[in-house]
């Protein structure tokens, strides 16, 4: 995995030092010497994290941090601020800037690749779930996210000796609530059933070791991204940068402060709740992509894509395929005399029972205004005809229950059903055959289905107007 990484410091030998530790793992080093000169070459080179140092004239790193997280475009760029002493107050101050995380001056190569290779993953998949197509509308609820008070999250913590979880709980509290797991069976047993926002972990204490729990986690489906945040020792670099490789988030040294805890734990949880936000807003895009939002079938153009599929399929092992195309009778009329609103009561209606009367296997999607297309794979066209004539009934059987003014309707539809043909090029030709059946079956009195290439019979003489 290479990025392009932005180093910001005003001392060329710390500059060059960086450079060379980072070009040496194959990244993109670009450079810059004041904090002005900084948010120029974001602006203009877009990097996929910044190396910040915090002691700079004229504007200082937390500064910088400050504009880059303020600014829409820019929010989401990861910021590692680089501070000469390792003093608690310059970390909360850097986290109240927004900053990402932290290396200590002189740079220790281990930590600063786990932490670059661990926060730039981070921000390829939040640039993924942004580039989806329909995902651009949530802009502002996103960057709200990233800046709102935390409230109602859960959050739990393994104690195994005491000490922690005064602190802990006197910090967190106020977030919403902490759960205490005694033992590492119960902390793997409780992390996956409820909705936690982040977990907090000791990286060890005596015999236990919390990175096995941590892995273990991440490997479990329901806590595959949840937020982890280990407690460790001063003197424990190696065991902490093994944790940034299993996936653990963020780590604090003991003794823990009070406003460096509620500091990381404030941006785990908000960067969770982030990505939460991105993937429920993707998944509703993809869910208005596809359905229609009168009926709640699927719409025409998911219709056309899954028939491709289908059709290949069906193609290549030899095997039968039908589709059904479903037109209401009259339907105007309802419109008409009743009014659009009643018009698309009867639609909706329609369609839930058209889906719950089609099998598992089947599709049912809304072709256009008043017409339906269920599409049956592994089904000749004789089967699909009685999958037809069942709908037919289900439709007819029963009169549509519509408003109290409006009253009980009755409704019918016609149906021209075809089944995969050697003469069929594509898709299209299909349903060609399917609507010259429904055409069909309309021109015989309407109420009726019929199948393609038996028309003849279908029509009765005196049916025909
Ligand atoms: P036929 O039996 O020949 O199919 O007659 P019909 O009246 O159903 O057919 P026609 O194509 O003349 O009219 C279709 C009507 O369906 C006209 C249009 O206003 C109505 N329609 C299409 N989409 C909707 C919709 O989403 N809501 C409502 N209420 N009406 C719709
Ligand atoms: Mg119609
Ligand atoms: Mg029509």
């Amino acid at each position: 995995m290479t990025a392009r990484i932005l180093i910001v410091d005003d001392v060329m030998p710390n500059l060059k030092l960086l450079e060379a530790k980072l070009d040496r793992e194959y990244f993109e080093v670009l450079t810059a010497q004041s904090g002005p000169d900084a948010l120029q070459v974001i602006e203009r080179e877009r990097p996929d994290l910044v190396l910040l140092d915090v002691m700079m004239p004229e504007m200082d790193g937390l500064e910088v941090c400050r504009r880059i997280k303020a600014n829409p475009e820019t929010a989401f760029l990861p910021v590692v601020l680089v501070t000469g002493l390792d003093q608690p107050q310059d970390r909360v101050a850097g986290l109240e800037a927004g900053a990402d995380e932290f290396l200590t001056k002189p740079v220790d190569d281990v930590s600063l690749y786990a932490r670059v290779r661990s926060l730039v993953r981070l921000k390829f998949t939040v640039d993924e779930l942004r580039s989806r197509e329909a995902y651009a509308t949530l802009a502002d609820d996103e960057c709200s996210i990233l800046n709102q008070p935390i409230k109602d999250a859960r959050i739990l913590m393994l104690d195994l000796t005491g000490d922690d979880v005064n602190v802990v709980r006197s910090c967190l509290e106020p977030f919403g609530g902490v759960d205490v797991a005694r033992t590492p069976a119960e902390i793997v047993q409780i992390a996956p059933r409820i909705a936690y926002d982040c977990v907090i972990l000791p990286t060890e204490v005596g015999e236990v070791d919390g990175l096995r729990i941590a892995s273990r986690l991440r490997s479990t489906r329901e806590t595959r991204l949840l937020p982890i945040v280990c407690v460790s020792e001063a003197n424990n670099r190696d065991r902490l940068n093994k944790a940034m490789d299993i996936g653990v988030n963020d780590y604090l040294l003991r003794p823990i402060d009070a406003l460096e805890l509620v500091a990381r734990v404030r941006t785990q949880i908000r960067r969770k709740r982030f990505a939460d936000a991105l993937r429920e807003n993707l998944h509703m895009s993809i869910k208005l992509a596809t359905t229609d939002s009168v009926t709640g079938l699927h719409n025409r153009h998911y219709m056309n894509s899954q028939m491709k599929t289908m059709w290949d399929n069906a193609r290549k092992e030899s095997r039968p395929l039908s589709v059904a195309i479903l037109d209401l009778d009259k339907f105007k009329l309802v419109n008409d005399n009743y009014g659009h609103t009643a018009g698309d009561e009867v639609l909706t209606q329609f369609a839930k029972r058209i889906s719950q009367s089609v099998r598992g296997i089947d599709l049912a999607a809304r072709y256009g205004g008043e017409e339906f297309v269920i599409i049956m794979p592994d089904t000749p066209q004789e089967i699909a005809g009685k999958v037809g004539e069942r709908l037919r009934n289900v439709i007819s059987s029963a009169p549509f229950r519509i408003s109290a003014d409006v009253g009980e309707l009755d409704i019918t539809v016609s149906v021209g059903v075809a089944g995969i043909d050697d003469g069929d090029l594509d898709p299209k030709a299909l349903f060609e055959r399917a609507d010259e059946a429904l055409y069909q079956a309309k021109h015989a009195g309407r109420d009726r289905v019929c199948l393609a290439g038996e028309v003849a019979n279908a029509v009765p003489q005196a049916a025909a107007s």
